[in-house]
């Protein structure tokens, strides 16, 4: 490897708010990934991964609405957009959306019953079921414009990939073989979310078989952390973080987010994140990714806004112009 390559994923949850108010489609997904296709097109950096919260679609496609069969209709017009400029959509699952009461005047949903938050907490057979048509229906969006697209690709909604075996024979039986769950060194031991990322391999991407955490050379599954930086409280970043707010530079999400839950261990650290990029905490990002050739971002276009966009461009812009980036997960 030439020691200006980096290795670079740039992954997207794609969901709305999973908390009392869903958030619109336009708001929460639409327009802000539409100006993240622009912004690689613009940088012609293709392989970024989107995972999609197909309970949620899932839902709507059970709905007799006309509401819900249009935004159906509209996600799944960009989905086939994000494939057709190279990049990759996979499944992501948020079972409590099972849950979720519509509300046809407002063309939202409530989230508020968390029990089933977790994947874990719902019978095997239901995990069966919704992992099955998690997948058929990216399928049936995809494959009548790409049949050759390949679903291989996972992230556990709310991280909780563990215990394994819940999803162990649902990856086999889907084919499964890379998985994008670990968050190395945060923990969140709480009912609802239940992951310990404490204990990870030293490395940031190995081959794993019963558990993301420990590594197995001879197992048939490939893990790739999540990337992190410690985290800032300089006085700097803070004060950045209160202009950007009393100026209306906001996420461009307009639902509310999951509350009355555990925050998780960090252990000082910080998700890289698009979200979480400020014109303060630029250059530790230009810095992480001269520093190491692996770099995973984690973000998610609800939490998105125009700062940290413009932020991201110039990130896109720095990398591109000191090293050669290598956006291809299979490759690295
Ligand atoms: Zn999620």
């Amino acid at each position: 490897m030439k020691n200006d390559q980096r290795n670079i994923l740039f992954t997207f949850d794609y969901e709305l708010f999973l908390g009392s108010r869903s958030g619109s489609i336009q708001n929460c997904l639409i327009k802000p990934t539409d100006l993240l296709i622009q912004l690689f097109e613009n940088h012609k950096i293709n392989n970024a991964l989107f995972f999609v919260d197909t309970t949620y679609l899932l839902r709507l496609k059970q709905q007799e609405h006309p509401a819900c069969k249009n935004d159906l209709k509209i996600i799944s017009e960009q989905l086939i957009t994000l494939v057709k400029k190279g990049h990759s959509v996979f499944p992501h699952i948020h079972p409590h959306w099972l849950d979720a009461v519509y509300d046809p005047t407002e063309n939202q949903w409530a989230l508020t019953n968390y029990s089933k938050y977790r994947f874990h907490s719902i019978t095997a057979s239901k995990q069966e079921e919704l992992f099955t048509q998690s997948v058929q229906l990216l399928r049936e969006i995809i494959y009548p414009h790409f049949p050759d697209y390949t679903i291989n690709g996972y992230r556990a909604g709310g991280w909780s990939i563990n215990p394994f075996a819940d999803f162990k024979p649902l990856f086999k039986k889907h084919g499964i073989k890379y998985e994008f769950s670990v968050l190395k060194g945060f923990k969140n031991l709480s009912e609802a979310q239940y992951f310990d990322f404490t204990n990870c391999p030293a490395e940031p991407i190995y081959k794993f078989e019963d558990d993301p955490c420990h590594r197995s050379d001879n197992g048939n599954f490939t893990e790739y952390c999540i990337s992190s930086i410690p985290k800032t409280n300089s006085f700097v970043s803070k004060l950045w973080d209160k202009y950007l707010w009393k100026t209306g530079q906001r996420s461009m999400g307009d639902g509310y987010s999951v509350t009355g839950m555990e925050a998780m261990e960090t252990n000082g650290k910080e998700m890289i994140s698009v979200e979480l990029l400020s014109k303060a905490k630029l250059p530790s990002y230009k810095f992480f990714l001269k520093e190491n050739n692996y770099m995973h971002f984690i973000s998610h276009p609800k939490m998105l806004s125009l700062h940290n966009l413009s932020c991201f461009d110039n990130f896109l812009s720095f990398a591109q112009k000191n090293f050669v980036l290598q956006t291809n997960f299979t490759l690295f």
